[in-house]
């Protein structure tokens, strides 16, 4: 890049790596000629959103000419009757990362401190970095979040503690009591931020009743978002749960009318049809099972898995495997950006769509294959 602009733009930006997204559809088909293809590298929900938040928002579109309700005052009592909060509770972002951009912006002085696990999703790290934050990885342990190796680095610097859980991309969590104990022993001026994008998907008995936690820990804030379980990634959506007064701040912040209309329409829709979320999850204990097996026979390590990805070690570079698998039409997600060059990562699809992926990471993985 000619250093012109980057010397113009704000310090914190100019050493930035831009977050790399799994490869879309479209580019794929641009680059090969293929008759199928599978995407399996942005755990969106294979079944994609219910036909009823389809509806509504196709009905919403008609509206468009209008600015949508600033204060999504009807989506905010139906996400108000679903958590059993307060609506004063709700804040809502284009996605929950922009949530987690509003909470270090409205939280993290420049050159305060943010912290959190290794391994931690990518967004954390850019919202940090571009608000000017100093970020601090824990070391983890097998993978997982190692509580008191957040709390051994927590500083007088540091304001705000970020865990996705379960975590991307390691498909890892931690329990209730973990929880507690981190909570029970942060200074007063930290918030922890729990990323819980997938916490429909974790059938952990051990996994933390957040909310409720949060009632007893007002320091703790809960993001969590449609993108996933409710199959509406493209629409933009999530929403945090915090103390009113967290609420009041973050809204100082957020920009007007920051959920589109159709969005607004589709996610009180999806929160109506709590079959479709069942059915999802359905699809995909089977596929998690379908694919461990899969990984077994195939002599693959991977990470213990509890929402809809699995994280597998191949024990060697990865990149040739990845390349393989989209010369046949399969997208999944290098984790070299997390120093993790290793491992792909693997969303859970439809039963067909994952014999897909076994059968051909079979044939790659075969001595037949070897040379091609
Ligand atoms: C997918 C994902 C999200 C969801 O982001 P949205 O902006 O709501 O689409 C959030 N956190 C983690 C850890 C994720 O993997």
């Amino acid at each position: 890049m000619d250093p012109y602009f980057l010397e113009l733009a704000n310090k914190a930006i100019r050493t930035l790596k831009p977050y790399q997204p799994g490869k879309p559809i479209s580019e794929l088909q641009r680059e090969y000629q293929l008759s199928r293809i599978v995407k399996l590298a942005s755990n969106e929900n294979p079944l994609g959103p219910s036909p009823r938040a389809l509806t509504a928002a196709s009905t919403a579109l008609a509206e468009c000419g209008r600015y949508p309700d600033p204060e999504a005052y009807n989506l905010k009592q139906a996400l108000a009757k679903h958590c059993h909060v307060e609506a004063a509770q709700l804040t809502l972002g284009n996605g929950s990362d922009n949530l987690l951009a509003m909470l270090v912006q409205t939280f993290v002085q420049p050159g305060q401190t943010v912290l959190m696990p290794e391994y931690s999703f990518a967004t954390f790290t850019i919202v940090s970095r571009t608000h000017h934050a100093h970020v601090v990885y824990a070391p983890s342990k097998e993978w997982r979040c190692d509580v008191q190796a957040l709390l051994d680095a927590i500083t007088p610097e540091t304001r705000m503690i970020f865990i996705a859980n379960p975590n991307n991309p390691t498909g890892t969590c931690i329990n209730q009591m973990e929880l507690v104990q981190l909570l029970a022993n942060i200074p007063k001026q930290v918030l922890v931020i729990l990323d819980e994008a997938y916490y429909e998907y974790c059938q952990q008995a051990d996994y933390p009743h957040s909310m409720a936690l949060q009632q007893q820990y007002p320091q703790l804030v809960i993001t969590r978002t449609f993108s996933k379980a409710y199959g509406l990634a493209g629409l933009r959506i999530g929403y945090a749960i915090s103390h009113p007064d967290i609420a009041n701040l973050l809204n100082r912040v957020r920009l007007p009318f920051n959920i589109s209309l159709p969005a607004q329409a589709a996610a009180i829709a999806a929160l109506q049809d709590q079959e479709h979320v069942q059915r999802g999850l359905g699809i995909n204990q089977q596929g998690i099972k379908q694919l461990r097996q899969a990984l077994v026979q195939l002599n693959l390590k991977s990470i213990p898995s509890v929402t809809n990805f699995i994280t597998v070690d191949f024990e060697q570079t990865a990149a040739p495997i990845y390349q393989a698998l989209l010369k046949r039409g399969i997208i999944v997600r290098p984790l070299l950006p997390y120093n993790m060059p290793n491992h792909l990562r693997i969303s859970i699809g439809t039963p067909d769509e994952n014999d897909y992926l076994i059968e051909q990471l079979s044939k790659i993985l075969s001595k037949e294959y070897s040379h091609d």
